[in-house]
C-alpha cells in the first residue's frame, strides 16, 4: 500500500515559499508582537472622530496601516495550517492569531460605531471637506448603508470580543475534517488496496474510471462521513442560528437579507441565479447523465457516478512545467502586464502542489498584501490540474492587479464577484487549447472539462446554495436544523434536479457535510454568479478581442472600488437581468449537444 507523505517528507520545490513572508518563526513572533503593539495607533483616536474630517482621515489611515501589519501575520499562520492541519504548532499559531484578531477587532470596532453615531450628515460633510477622504469614500458609503443596522456601542464591543467564539463552527468543522476524520483504505478492480482521504476522494477517486474503485471509495467516504454526521449537523446548525440571530438583532429582514446586503447584491439577483439555473439547466444535465449511463454501460447511474470520465482511455497527462506554458499561452491575450504576474507566480513558488497528510482539501488562493498571492492545490499530473491552476491564478492575477492600483482599503471585491476573474482564466486557457487542437478526441476532452467546471459551479455549488436557501428559510421560522433535516432536504434538491436519471442514495444525502463554504456566509451561489460573468466576458474577449480585454483589465485594476453589479456592468455584463444567466445556460446546453453528438 502506497504511503502518504507527511509534510516534513515533501520536497521543498513542491511547496510554497513562506519565507517570502517571514524568514523564520522568530520573525513571525516578532511581527506578531509588533502588530499587537500597533493597535494603540488606532485606539488613540477613540472618542475623537467628532473633532473633524482630518481626525477621521488620520484614524482610517492608521487602521489601514494596522491591517497591513496584521495581514502577513495572519496569512503566515493560516497558510501553515492549510499545509498541515495536524501540526500542533500550526494549530497553536492559528489559535494565537485568532485571539489577536479578536483583540484587534474589539479594540478598533469603535471606528465603525463612532463614525456611525456622528450626527446626521457629518460623514457626508467630512467627505466634502477633506480631499484625503476621497479614497475612503466607498468604505464610508458602505458604513452609511449599514447605519440602520448598527447596535449600541457596548453591544458592538461585546460582539467583536466574541468574534472568535462566533467563528467556532467554522474552526470546529475545519479542524475535525483535516485532523480527526479518517477513512478505510479502498480496493480497486484488481484487488489493490489504496489509501483513502478526503482530498484523495474528491481529487482522485470520485472521477476514477474504475467503477469498482469509484463505488468502493464512495462507500468508504460515506462511512467516514457518517461517523461525524451529528457533529457536523450541530456545527452547521450553530452557524445558521448565529446568522439568524445576528440578522434579527441588527434589524434585517432575514439572515439571507443581512448576508446579501454585505455582498451588495439584491434578493432578486440571488433568486434569479438559483431559479433560472436549477430549472433551465436541469434538462441539459439530465441529458448528459443519460449519455454517461449509456456510454459507460451502467444499468444504474449512482450519485457517485455523475462525474465518471466518459472517455477514460483519453486522459492527457501533463507536468507542472508543461502546464505552466499552456496556461501562459492561454492567458497571453490579457496582455504583457497580466501575463508577467502569472509567469512570476508559476516559477517563484507561490504555489503549494504537494500531497501530504493534513493538507487542506480543494484549492484556494490567498493574496497576501505586500507579499504576493499563495495558491494551494494538490497536483496529480493530469491536464485537469492545469485548468484548476488557471482558475486559482485568476484569483492571484486579480489580487495583484487590485493591490497594484488601489490602496489596501479598496482592494477587496464583493464575494459575488470573486469567482469571475478565476473562471474567465479557466475558459481562456481551455478555449486556447480547443482552438489549437485538431484532434477530435482532445477537443471533446476539453469540452468535457468545461462541462466539469459548469457542473461544479452551476450544479454542485448551486445545489449547495439551494440547500442554504431552504435551510435558512426553515431556520427563520424557528424549525430545528438537524442531521435528519439536512439529509432529507439535500436528497430532495438532488432528486428535483436529476429527476430519475440519477439514484440519490444515503451517501448523496450527506453531500452537505462536504463543504467548508457553508461557514462563509452565502458563498456557494457566488460561483454561479462568477461563472455567468466569466462566460459572458470570455465570450466577448473571443468575439471582440482588444476592447473587451481593455474593459476587463480596467475591472481588475478597479479592485473593490465599485459594487459587484457595477463591476460586471463595466465588463459589459448586466447582472440585473436574467439574460446573461440564460445565455450561459444555453452555452452549457450547446457544449452538451456537441459532446452527445461525438459519442
Ligand atoms: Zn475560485
Amino acid at each position: 500500500m502506497q504511503k502518504r507523505l507527511t509534510r516534513a517528507e515533501v520536497p521543498a520545490e513542491l511547496t510554497w515559499n513562506l519565507t517570502d513572508i517571514y524568514p523564520d518563526e522568530d520573525a513571525w513572533e516578532a511581527a506578531m508582537a509588533a502588530a499587537e503593539g500597533e493597535i494603540g495607533s488606532v485606539t488613540k483616536y477613540e472618542g475623537k472622530l467628532a473633532e473633524g474630517a482630518a481626525t477621521l482621515l488620520a484614524c482610517l489611515e492608521a487602521q489601514e496601516e494596522l491591517r497591513k501589519c496584521l495581514i502577513p501575520v495572519m496569512s503566515y499562520a493560516s497558510l501553515n495550517l492549510s499545509a498541515d492541519g495536524t501540526s500542533p504548532s500550526a494549530q497553536a499559531a492559528a489559535a494565537r492569531v485568532g485571539a489577536l484578531m479578536a483583540k484587534m477587532q474589539a479594540a478598533t470596532s469603535f471606528v465603525r460605531t463612532e463614525a456611525l453615531s456622528l450626527p446626521e450628515g457629518t460623514l457626508e460633510r467630512y467627505l466634502a471637506e477633506e480631499p484625503g477622504l476621497e479614497s475612503f469614500r466607498r468604505m464610508i458609503e458602505q458604513l452609511l448603508e449599514e447605519k440602520p443596522h448598527v447596535l449600541s456601542a457596548e453591544t458592538e464591543v461585546a460582539l467583536a470580543a466574541l468574534s472568535e467564539v462566533l467563528n467556532a463552527p467554522s474552526t470546529v468543522y475545519q479542524r475535525s475534517k483535516s485532523s480527526d476524520m479518517t477513512f478505510e483504505p479502498v480496493t480497486d478492480k484488481d484487488g489493490n488496496q489504496l489509501p483513502m482521504s478526503f482530498a484523495g476522494y474528491e481529487g482522485r477517486y470520485e472521477r476514477s474510471a474504475d467503477v469498482t474503485l469509484r463505488r468502493n471509495a464512495f462507500a468508504s467516504f460515506t462511512k467516514g462521513l457518517k461517523a461525524y454526521k451529528n457533529t457536523y449537523a450541530a456545527t452547521w446548525a450553530t452557524e445558521v442560528k448565529k446568522n439568524v440571530v445576528l440578522a434579527r438583532l441588527r434589524g434585517y429582514k432575514s439572515a439571507i437579507d443581512m448576508i446579501l446586503s454585505g455582498q451588495e447584491v439584491t434578493q432578486e439577483v440571488y433568486d434569479n441565479l438559483h431559479d433560472i439555473i436549477l430549472t433551465e439547466l436541469a434538462p441539459h444535465m439530465r441529458r448528459y447523465a443519460e449519455l454517461r449511463k449509456r456510454v459507460l454501460g451502467l444499468d444504474r447511474l449512482l450519485y457517485c457516478d455523475i462525474e465518471a470520465p466518459l472517455d477514460p482511455g483519453f486522459s492527457p497527462e501533463t507536468t507542472y512545467e508543461a502546464a505552466s506554458e499552456v496556461i501562459l499561452r492561454g492567458l497571453s491575450v490579457l496582455g504583457q502586464e497580466y501575463t508577467a504576474i502569472i509567469a512570476e507566480g508559476l516559477k517563484s513558488r507561490w504555489i503549494d502542489r504537494a500531497d501530504n497528510i493534513g493538507k487542506s482539501t480543494g484549492a484556494f488562493c490567498n493574496s497576501v498584501y505586500g507579499v504576493h498571492p499563495y495558491i494551494l492545490i494538490t497536483w496529480t499530473g493530469n491536464m485537469r490540474n492545469a485548468l484548476t491552476l488557471s482558475h486559482e491564478l485568476g484569483h492571484a492575477g486579480h489580487g495583484v492587479m487590485a493591490q497594484r492600483y488601489q490602496r489596501l482599503s479598496n482592494t477587496r471585491t464583493s464575494m459575488f464577484f470573486i469567482e469571475a476573474p478565476s473562471t474567465i482564466n479557466e475558459l481562456l486557457v481551455g478555449n486556447d487549447i480547443l482552438g489549437r487542437s485538431t484532434d477530435a478526441r482532445m477537443r471533446r476532452w476539453v469540452m468535457m472539462q468545461f462541462l466539469m467546471t459548469y457542473h461544479h459551479n452551476f450544479v454542485r455549488h448551486l445545489i449547495e446554495g439551494e440547500l442554504q436557501r431552504r435551510i435558512y428559510a426553515m431556520a427563520e421560522k424557528g424549525r430545528p436544523v438537524t442531521e435528519t433535516v439536512l439529509s432529507r432536504v439535500q436528497g430532495e434538491i438532488l432528486e428535483e434536479f436529476w429527476g430519475d436519471t440519477v439514484e440519490v442514495d444515503d451517501g448523496a444525502r450527506l453531500t452537505w457535510m462536504r463543504q467548508p463554504h457553508y461557514y462563509r456566509g452565502l458563498y456557494p451561489y457566488t460561483y454561479s454568479a462568477g461563472l455567468t460573468i466569466g462566460t459572458a466576458v470570455a465570450g466577448a474577449i473571443r468575439e471582440e478581442g482588444e476592447p473587451a480585454v481593455e474593459r476587463w483589465l480596467a475591472v481588475l485594476k478597479s479592485g473593490g472600488t465599485k459594487k459587484p453589479i457595477e463591476l460586471a456592468a463595466m465588463a459589459g455584463v448586466d447582472m440585473t437581468k436574467p439574460d446573461p444567466i440564460r445565455k450561459a445556460v444555453a452555452y452549457v446546453g450547446s457544449l452538451i449537444d456537441e459532446v452527445v453528438k461525438s459519442f
